[in-house]
């Protein structure tokens, strides 16, 4: 790339003075780096070039654009920050300062120095960098797009790391902020990294069927050009490319083969207003029959990341799928560009306010985490938080709390405030009374009914009833529990896990024992650790269940045939497609555990606990597949007894939680006496872990007093 590539991309009317500052930031940068080479050969300014052209490429202002060429000069060559600013002001310098400290490695600890624990601190140092000043990620950004595009010059081993960083972290932040453009560039170029096979399967597919496609495609946005000209309605109509790992994607999802995907056609509609939009609808949809379950306003309802459309399929002339996307120029605008799309205007236009509600909702991001200490823990609320796909529901008063999807109320209670949250006991959604198991769907108006005082309840945090979905939730009821004293959280701590026992049946056992086998000196500590919500009672109870249940399988065979019974010394493991497979010596997995394969030299698969640091610090991270253990698993027959005050529909509630868990109830009565109903139930189980988690579900259901395991006769 020449200099002049990236000045002709400029904005024609860009003052000389600002064409001049770039000019000089490409001959200092040249200078400093001057003898220096990227893995490709090419001299290293070509890098800055790049990064600065792509920033060029989403109309950035001067400085961001001065400070792309500059990104790398004061960590990689003798010009120091004051140099920067000496030259090139304030604003630069502090650019380039930003990335700089996102590219240092953090300090090392004693404990820390493996090449995880520096990696993630590395992108809390970014996420925390994009509340400060989003252009800094930007220029990261871009930085990271060029050494995508030019990966195939390094190392074959570090390829895969980054291109699995990249489709990770940074493509998902691209998304959240909003640039379409840099995603899925960043998603095409790893994905060829990460599943090089799978790429190059899909990427010749798309070559042999292109001709053929460009054809059907031209004739489509031909014919519905005509037709809206027909109403005097001036569109851009445009077919809409696909990219390859968006394709992948879609056929994972809805398991389809590539042609179904690919056969679907889609045109994108760009017309002068929001009223027209609405008028093309009905246009196309009076043309062309609907696909009921296809049509989404964007419009109304803007996506989580602002992302603003008519979307409606429709049956094209052909009977094949149609896929429409109707909107205004500057829904177009932004949907490209995001939060970029803000400096393509003058200030106080109307995208300043898009601007300020993504900036605001950044900052909010932050605000809590920042207190993390833990850089792991930190990273992971990130990914979970912002990465995931986002809820935006409604206070009385019309304010947005923004959840990650699968959110409770419970949620939306603590991201109001916290002491909502401590003393949320229902909700309404919609006016209408909801469970606090219920998920929240963007656009829901949801009041929080509380009570006058008291705390939340242990139960929010046990994972199998799913009452809570955010970090930040979890996170304050946690606190709650923690500021309790010393005593109190003991004594209730000792409460859950005795109330867990006592559900799964457990008789035989000693405190000393469970603590110690969870690595606690003192039973007091495990029941620390309990009361203080830190570890759930399930997670204990069903441990010391399955001890029991493996000292039990020695003694007895089982007393019914299960159905699909292996041996017991084959385990089936699904994903492993037909590799043979053996358990790792090393952590020895039991069904239950949570569970990875990892592809040896020559002797099929080994699985191994997903916690297991031989896999955890694995300097081949790519050989590891994803594996569950199958169906075909021992059962074991267990006696369940439900008591609740009787009503209707009860008993198909039952069956309905049972049924989910894919239970095979072998026996069941039931007994009704003073409107108290006894169900007594004989469960196949196959790990411990299900059946605590079927009897937590049965206990939550409206009227049922327990649900526990017992002995018969
Ligand atoms: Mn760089």
């Amino acid at each position: 790339m020449k200099l002049e590539t990236l000045t002709h991309a400029l904005p024609p009317a860009l003052p000389p003075s600002e064409r001049a500052q770039i000019e000089k930031a490409y001959q200092v940068a040249e200078k400093a780096h001057a003898g220096q080479k990227r893995a490709s050969g090419d001299p290293y300014v070509q890098h800055c070039l790049n990064v600065a052209y792509i920033l060029a490429e989403l109309h950035m202002p001067t400085a961001v654009i001065v400070a792309g060429l500059l990104h790398d000069t004061v960590e990689d060559t003798v010009l120091t920050l004051d140099d920067i600013r000496q030259d090139f002001g304030d604003e630069v310098a502090q650019l380039v300062d930003g990335v700089t400290k996102l590219a240092q490695l953090p300090r090392v600890s004693k404990e820390g120095n493996t090449p995880i624990d520096r990696h993630t601190e590395s992108l809390r140092k970014t996420f925390l960098a994009m509340s400060d000043d989003v252009r800094v990620v930007l220029i990261k950004l871009a930085d990271r797009l060029h050494n995508m595009r030019t990966l195939m010059h390094v190392r074959p081993e570090k390829q895969a790391r980054i291109a699995r960083e990249t489709l990770e972290i940074f493509a998902p932040l691209a998304n959240r902020l909003g640039i379409w453009s840099l995603k899925s560039e960043l998603e095409d170029l790893s994905f060829r990294y990460t599943s090089p096979e799978r790429y190059r399967e899909i990427a010749s597919q798309i070559v042999e069927h292109q001709a053929d496609r460009e054809r059907t495609m031209a004739h489509i946005v031909s014919h519905v050009r005509r037709a809206l000209q027909t109403h005097n309605i001036d569109a851009d109509v445009s077919g809409r490319p696909k990219h390859i790992y968006s394709i992948y994607k879609k056929m994972g999802r809805k398991e389809v083969g590539f042609d179904e995907v690919y056969d679907v056609r889609a045109v994108r509609i760009i017309v002068r207003d929001q009223p027209t939009c609405y008028y093309v609808l009905g246009v196309i949809h009076n043309l062309w029959r609907p696909i009921p379950g296809q049509f989404d306003d964007y419009i109304a309802t803007p996506k989580d990341n602002f992302y603003q459309s008519l979307h409606t399929a429709v049956v094209y002339d052909d009977g094949k799928t149609l896929e429409v996307q109707i909107r205004t120029p500057e829904m177009h605008e932004s949907a490209e560009y995001g939060i970029a799309a803000h400096w393509r205007y003058k200030e106080g236009s109307k995208r300043d306010e898009a601007y300020e509600k993504r900036i605001k909702w950044l900052r909010s991001l932050m605000d809590w985490r920042q207190d993390l200490a833990d850089a792991g823990e930190f990273v992971d609320a990130m990914k979970r938080d912002v990465f995931e796909d986002r809820v935006y529901a409604f206070t009385p008063h019309g304010d947005i709390i923004d959840l990650p999807v699968g959110a409770t109320p419970i949620d939306f209670a603590y991201h109001v405030h916290t002491s909502v949250g401590d003393r949320c006991r229902g909700a309404k959604v919609n006016g209408k009374l909801v469970s606090l198991e219920y998920h929240l769907k963007t656009g829901d108006q949801v009041e929080i009914l509380t009570a006058k005082r008291g705390g939340p309840s242990r139960d929010w945090l046990n994972p199998d009833l799913g009452l809570v979905r955010s970090h930040r939730a979890s996170q304050k009821i946690r606190q709650f529990f923690r500021r309790q004293d010393r005593e109190q959280i003991i004594t209730q701590g000792r409460e859950v896990l005795e109330k867990e026992l006592k559900r799964l049946g457990v008789e035989d056992y000693s405190y000393e024992n469970v603590g110690r086998k969870f690595g606690y000196a003192k039973p007091e500590d495990l029941f620390f650790a309990l009361g203080a919500g830190d570890i759930h009672g399930r997670q204990i109870a069903a441990r010391v269940l399955e001890d029991e249940q493996a000292a039990q399988a020695k003694r007895q065979v089982p007393t019914t045939a299960p159905r699909g019974v292996v041996r017991s010394d084959e385990i089936a493991i699904l994903g492993t497609r037909g590799l043979l497979t053996n358990l790792a010596r090393c952590c020895k997995p039991v069904p239950g555990d949570p569970i990875v394969g990892y592809i040896t030299r020559g002797r099929g698969a080994t699985i191994h606990r997903r916690d297991c640091p031989n896999v955890l610090y694995h300097k081949e991270p790519e050989r590891l597949i994803k594996v569950s253990w199958g169906q075909a698993q021992q059962t074991y027959p267990v006696a369940v007894r439900i008591t609740a005050y009787d009503r209707d529909g009860l008993m198909k509630d039952v069956s309905t939680v049972v049924a989910e868990e894919h239970i095979n109830m072998a026996s069941l009565s039931v007994a009704t006496k003073n409107s108290i109903a006894t169900f007594e139930v004989t469960m196949e189980i196959a790990d411990v872990e299900v059946l605590a988690r079927v009897l937590a579900r049965i206990e939550q259901l409206p009227n049922v007093i327990e649900a526990r395991r017992w002995k018969p006769g």
